[in-house]
């Protein structure tokens, strides 16, 4: 029997990452679901098809080389391969971009450590892996705010332009043992976007398919990298209903 391909997903234990993880591991893989703390990635993989005899959890804060390049140690021991890296791990926080008070320096921090940094660090880790069964694959999740400059913060819009950036040049130079790219979705329906109160039903109404995206869909997107799009490397996928052309 084929040895089953392992998918490696950060901030997974909910949202767009839960539901990246779930259609992967209906599609056969291993995942090994990520948070920044212990505190829900045991319950998470159990919700998973296969639950913990297939997948596990590791805790580590992508924003700390130590912690994930533990967890790149951890993925060698129990699976000695990673066929692929979700860059999935996000941090915002809904400021008015004419607020420049509110956007202290530790969330710009913060924001850019989460969602360009950590990335980096994962991609670092994991480049070794990825190279045994190539072509390994990278997915980054971006934003729309990355092409338009419209999203929760000032900050936030800078750390996906920077991850979308990102891809291109480690497309080129992981090439051609490893493919990276990046999806850049419209507002999903998550928690992350619960509290964003009128932007939601703006949003909503600026986008041709009148509505939020749902979970399922990014995750059918980085399915469709993973298992189709097979000779597509530094391209930003934009799954936002028409929303960026309004
Ligand atoms: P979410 O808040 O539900 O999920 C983000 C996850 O990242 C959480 O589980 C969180 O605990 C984890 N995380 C945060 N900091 C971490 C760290 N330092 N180390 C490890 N994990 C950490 O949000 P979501 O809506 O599911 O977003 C997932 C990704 O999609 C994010 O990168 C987000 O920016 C991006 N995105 C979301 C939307 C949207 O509308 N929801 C739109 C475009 C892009």
């Amino acid at each position: 029997m084929p040895e089953q391909r392992v998918a490696v997903i950060t901030g997974s234990t909910r949202g767009i990452g839960f539901a990246i993880a779930q259609q992967l591991a209906r599609e056969e893989m291993q995942v090994v679901l990520n948070a920044s703390s212990e505190k829900g990635l045991a319950d998470a993989v159990a919700g998973l098809p296969g639950g913990s005899g297939r997948h596990c959890g590791i805790a580590a804060d992508v924003r700390r080389w130590d912690q994930v390049s533990a967890m790149a140690a951890k993925v060698r021991e129990r699976f000695g391969r990673c066929d692929l890296l979700v860059n999935n791990a996000g941090f915002t926080r809904f400021i008015p971009h004419d607020h420049l008070e509110d956007l202290t320096e530790e969330i710009f921090d913060q924001t850019l450590d989460v969602n360009l940094k950590g990335p980096y660090l994962c991609t670092r880790a994991f480049a070794p892996l990825l190279r045994l069964h190539p072509p390994g694959l990278i997915v980054n999740i971006a934003s729309l705010a990355a092409r338009t400059a419209v999203g929760s913060s000032v900050a936030y819009c800078a750390s996906k332009a920077g991850l979308v950036t990102m891809t291109q040049a480690l497309a080129r130079a992981l090439a051609p043992e490893i493919r990276v790219n990046s999806i850049s979705p419209g507002l999903v329906d998550t928690l992350l976007t619960r509290d964003f109160g009128d932007y939601r039903g703006e949003s909503i109404q600026r986008t041709p398919l009148s509505r939020l995206a749902t979970v399922e869909e990014i995750a059918r997107a980085v399915w469709v990298l993973d298992r189709q799009l097979t000779f597509v490397t530094g391209e930003n996928l934009v799954v936002d209903g028409g929303r960026s052309l309004c």
